[in-house]
């Protein structure tokens, strides 16, 4: 076990409260820990949910530790489920409690509860949250599922489907399952049971009636789903729909299982990314290396998009699922990179400096990462911080999702060109950092300190004091201990018109080439020297 300050996914139990957040009359009573109740803020800060989890947790303090520890739990237990009266309760222990050996599933099922009561034993030091979250849906489907008959479909009625997979705090699940809703629609597909999120126990009842399961996000709903094929022989759709091509393979796909159609669902004008990638616009982003790294369904997905979509080049694809670490390689080895299969952001950071990407699609993490070496980057994949819950519609499948892609992707990696292009003319007349940002400008200049340009820079002091640091802080991004102070100003000023992903290197190399030739201060006529030595 290490210790870190930041992890992709949390313990097992982390999974389990997601399932139990995400639906209806189910209680998760959790032996815990005072501490350990710090995932509340999960849902409430970071996704926003109106309502704190559903989750009683025994906070155990050191104190009782000498005590009967057992006895907190059943209490909890008891109480839980008089107050809240859920149709199941699931029961459990976080990493620390599992230490104590309690059994909580033991305990719970003594007390004679008239609820069901699902016991979790998810071993925290093996295992990680989406596989908690995996193997809670599981055992709750298994429970309410679990030997039933499946009825048989009446004559003439529409083919029907399952979509499982969706979870509170999933990367854009709760608009993801709006689309796919809409092109099952237009296949005439009926939606029996969606779930995890916003089912009750009830509803998993009904989950055999289904001809066939969707499952949106394999992390979660694989396990559940290969239970349900073996026990109803019900087919699973294993197509993804996130990106046009994948959203085009998912409506044949479920065609050939419902027996429809799908020519019209298909001939829609829905899809503006494959246009616009071939717009005048998009053309000059053509070639462009993006580093991938997340989920594996985010993953690879963007992937596929980058490379098939958009023409992007992919220079680095990675995850931290490592249960899906066979699907990633395979991917990876398609666009001809090394894997890279790690939880740990370390090592995908390194990745990253070492990539040289034009463009970063991450995690919330991948996202910092970029940030700090000015990369464009975009998040597509959980963990992620508040803003990826927008409040707007946003969603990732189905041709609008793909459209939210195309917006998402391409704009950061403008607007990063943007910046390298005033950059470049940062000592043009027009616009030099003493200058107003208006074409306006010139003018003022001509008519002095005095014009409108400066007036407005009197008013705006933070522009200033933003800027002027930018002139003078050497950039000693790849550059040993001491080396920056040999640079001149005017040569470091001009090492910041180079693209930062060879700014790197152009130092090394005219350091270099200034120790070879006996230089002590790096001019600009060292920099352009040295570029010349190493042109030869
Ligand atoms: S012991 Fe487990 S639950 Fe507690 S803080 Fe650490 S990872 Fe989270």
């Amino acid at each position: 076990m290490q210790l870190t300050v930041w992890t992709y996914e949390g313990p097992p139990h982390v999974g389990a409260l997601r399932i139990a957040a995400s639906m209806k009359g189910v209680h998760y009573v959790l032996h815990a820990p005072q501490g350990d109740t710090y995932a509340d803020l999960l849902f409430t800060m970071i996704e926003r949910r109106r309502t704190r989890p559903p989750v009683t947790y025994t906070t155990f303090q050191a104190r009782d530790l000498g005590k009967d520890t057992a006895e907190l739990f059943k209490d909890a237990c008891r109480e839980a489920v008089e107050r809240f009266k859920p149709q199941a309760i699931l029961v459990g222990a976080s990493c620390t409690a599992e230490l104590i050996q309690d059994d909580p599933g033991g305990l719970a099922k003594a007390l004679g509860l008239d609820v069901p009561v699902v016991p979790l034993e998810l071993p925290s030091y093996q295992r990680k949250e989406n596989w908690g979250a995996a193997e809670t849906f599981y055992r709750l489907v298994r429970g309410f599922a679990g030997g039933r008959e499946k009825p048989a479909r009446q004559e003439g009625a529409p083919a029907s489907c399952n979509i499982l997979g969706p979870t509170a705090l999933g990367f854009r699940n709760r608009d993801d399952i709006v689309e796919v809703k809409k092109l099952l629609k237009s296949l005439g597909v009926e939606i029996n049971v969606v779930a995890p999120l916003d089912a009750s126990p009830l509803d998993l009842t009904r989950l055999p009636a289904a001809d066939f399961n969707v499952v949106l996000y394999p992390e979660i709903a694989e396990t559940a789903a290969n239970w349900l094929k073996r026990e109803f022989g019900q087919p699973i759709v294993r197509t993804v729909p996130i990106g046009v091509t994948a959203t085009r393979e998912f409506i044949r796909e479920v065609a050939e299982l419902a027996g429809v159609d799908p020519a019209e669902a298909l001939a829609t004008d829905a899809d503006r990314l494959s246009w616009y990638a071939r717009s005048v616009d998009s053309n000059y982003l053509t070639g462009k290396r993006v580093f991938i790294y997340g989920d594996a369904t985010h993953a690879l997905a963007a992937a596929r998009i980058a490379e098939e979509e958009l023409g992007f080049k992919v220079c680095g694809l990675g995850t931290y699922s490592f249960n899906f670490a066979r699907d990633i390689t395979a991917a990876a080895r398609k666009y001809g990179v090394e894997p890279l299969i790690s939880d740990d952001h370390l090592d995908v950071e390194e990745a990253i400096v070492e990539a040289h990407p034009e463009l970063v699609l991450g995690t919330q993490m991948e996202r910092n990462t970029a940030k700090r070496l000015r990369i464009p980057c975009a998040v597509i994949s959980a963990p992620v911080h508040v803003q990826d819950f927008p409040a707007r519609y946003a969603p990732q499948m189905g041709f609008e999702g793909a459209n939210v892609i195309f917006d998402s992707w391409v704009h950061p990696l403008m607007m990063g060109l943007e910046e390298h292009l005033l950059g470049m003319f940062r000592e043009d007349f027009e616009f030099h950092d003493d200058t107003g940002a208006s074409h306006l400008a010139a003018v003022n200049a001509a008519r002095g300190a005095g014009g409108q340009g400066a007036a407005i820079r009197a008013e705006q002091p933070a522009f200033e004091a933003a800027a002027a640091p930018e002139e003078t802080t050497p950039d000693t991004t790849d550059s040993p201990d001491g080396a920056a102070a040999r640079w001149t100003p005017e040569a470091e000023k001009e090492l910041k018109k180079i693209p930062f992903f060879v700014r790197g290197k152009a130092r090394r190399n005219t350091e270099r080439f200034a120790d070879e030739t006996g230089v002590n201060v790096i001019t600009i006529e060292t920099l352009y020297d040295a570029k010349a030595h190493f042109a030869r």
